[in-house]
């Protein structure tokens, strides 16, 4: 189910890439989807398979240059449009202002997935309150913004929808490394679970998705380097032996996230190391 495609890039020359296909073909015709965090990675995955599936895509990140690749390459695979739009997420102002163009130039949005966040490592105490806030900025304020202004849109309307959350199996699976992020996940986690309760009756779903580890720039850059490197790798290591953590590629988190919305799942963990720590989370005993 994931096919290789060929476009040009901006030198002209053809390269291959990669698409989730084919599972739900259709399924998603002319719906509108907005996918945050689409310059790159799990967002730009999911903005092509909504594609793939026949969605009108609005490609948000605040890398205009990524948000305008994964748009031109959405019309590509076959989306009829697909608009790129330049806007951090954080920034409550300007979430007001894509949530008014979206709606006055695209229409209400169907499906919506708060997707954008950064990574930052570091013990409790090596992290500094700077630090804390661009993370719940951008991880957890973001994902508010989003459910605030487009689930609201949403509700109000009255024909139901679905919002998706990328949070991570770092929001139930403690960590020495990584507490700021993890916080933020947890946040995200609880704040979905919540807003599913809210617009259950409205017809509109909301779900959770928790991937482990997955190859994209947020774990291969300095994000997740820096002084508690060895502890993050020494975890991945082991769940590597536990789980058979391999190379997860980001088009199976965006097929989790295509199959969330269609069968309206609350928390998805992804990968098999997130499966793994979920079940463990619900019987160990925290040290
Ligand atoms: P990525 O770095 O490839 O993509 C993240 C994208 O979000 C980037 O294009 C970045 O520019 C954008 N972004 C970051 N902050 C933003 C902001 N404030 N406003 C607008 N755009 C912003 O990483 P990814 O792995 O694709 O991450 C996507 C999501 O998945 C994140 O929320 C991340 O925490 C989550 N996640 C990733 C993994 C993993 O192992 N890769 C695991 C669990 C959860």
């Amino acid at each position: 189910w994931i096919t290789e495609f060929v476009h040009t890039n901006e030198d002209g020359v053809p390269v291959r890439d990669t698409v989730a296909t084919g599972r739900y073909a259709e399924r998603f015709g002319g719906q509108l989807v907005l996918v945050t965090g689409a310059g790159s990675g799990i967002g730009r995955a999911t903005a092509f398979a909504f594609a793939e599936a026949g969605a009108r895509v609005v490609a948000v990140d605040r890398d205009a240059e990524g948000a305008a690749r994964t748009a031109e390459m959405s019309r590509l695979i076959g989306s009829p449009d697909a608009w790129a739009e330049t806007v951090d997420v954080s920034d409550e102002q300007a979430m007001e202002k894509l949530a008014e163009k979206v709606a006055g130039e695209y229409g209400v949005v169907d499906v919506l997935v708060n997707n954008a966040g950064i990574g930052l490592s570091g013990s409790f105490f090596d992290t500094t309150p700077e630090d804390w806030k661009k993370v719940l900025d951008a991880n957890l304020w973001g994902v508010i913004h989003g459910c605030r202004l487009f689930g609201k849109q949403m509700a109000d309307r009255g024909q139901g929808g679905h919002i998706v959350n990328t949070a991570s199996a770092a929001a139930y699976q403690p960590s020495k490394a990584l507490p700021a992020y993890s916080t933020s996940k947890a946040a995200v986690l609880m704040l979905s679970e919540c807003l599913r309760a809210e617009l259950a009756g409205q017809g509109i779903g909301v779900s959770a998705i928790c991937p482990g580890f997955v190859n994209t720039n947020i774990t291969s850059t300095a994000h997740f380097a820096g002084v508690d490197a060895t502890e993050e790798k020494r975890r991945q290591k082991r769940a590597a032996r536990l789980y058979g953590l391999r190379n997860y590629p980001p088009e199976k988190v965006a097929d989790a996230i295509l199959r969330a919305v269609v069968r309206n799942q609350a928390v998805v963990p992804v990968t098999p190391e997130a499966r793994g720590a979920r079940l463990m989370a619900r019987f160990t005993p925290r040290a």
